[in-house]
């Protein structure tokens, strides 16, 4: 898979909007949209009507960032909202929240989806009390999701405890502090997503291939 090494705040200047891909400086006003508000390059500063198709390009683009997932991995679960019943974008959305490395980002595992990505690949995190060690596993109502026992030494607790205090719990996750754990109390919907985004757009972007 082709991998982009350039700084990641461009991708957030690049679409106009936060997209928290750099943890704990995200919040802070060293954050690259708080200093240069334009899009990087040379003409970055020249706004330029989009297409169509450039507009559908650019939704579906900021979504794939945020989520911090590949194209392949994007359009697959685009193929799948589409294959099931109900609203499409709604279903996609779904998905991408229902990732464990997403999980485990909203509740601080991790400073950003990319650390938390890694601290799942790195055996972190249960499921059910088994390991799971998948990031894009998908989860399910029900599943609860807590730190590994013998991961849990105090730095570790600490750190995700600071993280979660920056962060809003969505209410389809019960977070319980004590035993740093997260419980799905029901499937995530579009109004749950706090990613600025006209999911319409993605949807007519796809539907033409
Ligand atoms: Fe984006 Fe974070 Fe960089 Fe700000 S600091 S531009 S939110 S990645």
């Amino acid at each position: 898979m082709a991998r982009y090494t350039d700084a990641v705040c461009k991708k957030c200047r690049r679409e106009g909007i936060k997209l928290f891909l750099k943890g704990t400086r995200c919040n802070t006003n060293k954050c690259a949209i708080d200093r240069r508000a334009y899009a990087p390059g040379q003409h970055g500063k020249n706004k330029s009507k989009l297409s169509e198709y450039g507009l559908q390009l650019r939704a579906k683009q900021r979504a794939k960032t945020y989520y911090r997932v590949s194209e392949s991995q994007f359009r697959k679960y685009y193929d799948e909202a589409f294959r099931r019943q109900g609203v499409t974008s709604d279903t996609l959305f779904e998905q991408l929240e229902l990732r464990l490395d997403n999980v485990a980002y909203r509740m601080g595992v991790g400073s950003s989806r990319a650390e938390s990505r890694q601290l799942v690949g790195y055996g972190m995190i249960d499921v059910n009390g088994k390991k799971v060690n998948i990031p894009s596993y998908m989860l399910r109502v029900g599943d609860v999701i807590s730190i590994r026992d013998s991961k849990k030494d105090n730095k570790a607790v600490t750190k995700v405890l600071e993280l979660n205090k920056l962060k809003v719990i969505p209410s389809w996750l019960e977070f319980n502090k004590e035993k740093l754990e997260a419980k799905v109390l029901r499937k995530p919907t579009r109004e749950d997503v706090d990613l600025e985004v006209q999911e319409s757009l993605i949807v007519e972007l796809y539907s033409k291939s």
